[in-house]
């Protein structure tokens, strides 16, 4: 039987809404073989999703989602096959971790002016332990009913250069990608269509991102159109990058995103896992 690879997805470590014990078993009910658990900047759900993932008899794989900037821009490297108890790595994640408390309280801070306090309050509130995101303040702004949807609440306040967006400077991509690759990960560039870039950024990013020690791109996502697989394949084979395949679950509560439902990798590019040894999780 071949096996289903799916490596990217979140859990309530960070902006996933199910702990890492049910997104294994949801894994597990879609036969997902092989699952990524890839929370933004944080490591805190793989030791629950290992011990998970060993009961159902599926593999897990160590990873994240790592927030950089790479000239002005916001790019998500994903690192799969991390040591989460590598201190370089850890250490940059305390500074990411700061860097979104910061910028918690300022767009709080914005939400305020705009008549809508307590966001703070609220956030860290719901948010417990977990990584504190963009999308932690859309569920506010939808549960008190400020706005009809989590879309909305990105297109009037929290995306960028709405009225409650507050830019940061994440890790540099050159940083976060030697943190991956120096603690055994292999770093991958993250939904490249996503960024809104042009063809001839892109380009110019991939250079950069292989002479950087990036090994992969996410060829297919979860949301990937047939012709997103295409042209994503093409910046594959152009830069000699292996193909990652990752849906990007988050939520159940979305139905156009599920974990373990994507398309399929075209034959002529190599997996990334074929570098990964899946079967000592
Ligand atoms: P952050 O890393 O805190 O800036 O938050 C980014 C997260 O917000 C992404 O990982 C997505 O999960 C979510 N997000 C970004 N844009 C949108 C959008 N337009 N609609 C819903 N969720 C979004
Ligand atoms: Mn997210
Ligand atoms: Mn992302
Ligand atoms: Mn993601």
């Amino acid at each position: 039987m071949s096996e289903k690879h799916d490596l990217h997805s979140h859990s309530l470590a960070s902006d996933g809404t199910l702990t890492p014990t049910e997104l294994i078993n949801r894994a597990k009910e879609n036969q997902v073989s092989v699952l990524a658990l890839t929370d933004h900047d944080t490591t805190l759900g793989i030791m629950e999703a290992q011990q998970a993932a060993k009961k159902a008899g599926i593999n897990l794989l160590p990873g994240i989602e790592i927030s950089t900037t790479w000239k002005n821009k916001t790019l998500h490297i994903i690192g799969l096959n991390i040591d989460p108890d590598y201190s370089e790595l850890k250490l940059g994640l305390e500074q990411l971790q700061k860097k979104r408390t910061l910028r918690a309280e300022k767009i709080a801070e914005k939400l305020a002016k705009k008549n809508i306090p307590g966001a703070l309050e609220a956030i860290n509130k719901a948010a417990g332990k977990s990584m504190i995101t963009r999308t932690h303040f859309a569920d506010f702004l939808v549960s008190n009913q400020y706005v009809n949807s989590q879309q909305q609440a990105f297109d009037h306040y929290l995306g960028q250069g709405k009225s409650a967006f507050v830019s940061i400077q994440w890790a540099e991509l050159e940083t976060a990608i030697s943190w991956i690759v120096n603690s055994g990960g292999i770093a991958i560039l993250a939904h490249p269509l996503r960024y809104k870039l042009t063809a001839s950024w892109i380009r110019r990013l991939l250079g950069a991102f292989k002479d950087m020690g990036g090994e992969a791109i996410e060829v297919v996502t979860g949301r990937s159109t047939e012709q997103d697989i295409f042209i994503s394949a093409k910046y594959a084979r152009d830069f000699d990058l292996l193909g990652s395949v990752g849906s990007d679950f988050h939520s159940p509560a979305n139905v156009w995103v599920e974990l373990g439902r994507l398309g399929s990798l075209p034959a002529d590019i190599v997996p990334v896992w074929t570098k990964i040894n899946c079967d000592h999780f």
